[in-house]
Parts: structure tokens; C-alpha cells; sequence
């Protein structure tokens, strides 16, 4: 429960979130919208194809 692992707030991102939420702008503007897949830009982002 308490050591659940902090992930960026965009579904498809794997990535540790930078400001608490998204780990980057690019997951920030996907907003309520699902991508299927991520444009983070970062190389372990489990999300980017
Ligand atoms: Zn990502
Ligand atoms: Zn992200």
C-alpha cells in the first residue's frame, strides 16, 4: 500500500513522474485522453514505441 511505486499520471508512461504528477510536458497535454503510446522521449519509458 505505502510503497507503491510512483509513476507518471499518463497511463501508457512508465516513467518516474518530475514535478509529482507527469514526468513531462509531453504526458501533461495528453490530459483525459488515452494514447497508446508515450512521447515522453525517455529511453525507459515503458510506454514508448
Ligand atoms: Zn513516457
Ligand atoms: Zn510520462
Amino acid at each position: 500500500m505505502a510503497d507503491e511505486k510512483e509513476t507518471c499520471k499518463n497511463p501508457v508512461c512508465g516513467c518516474a513522474p518530475h514535478d509529482g504528477k507527469y514526468c513531462s510536458a509531453s504526458c501533461e497535454g495528453t490530459g483525459d485522453t488515452i494514447e497508446i503510446d508515450c512521447d515522453c522521449g525517455h529511453e525507459e519509458c515503458t510506454g514508448n514505441f
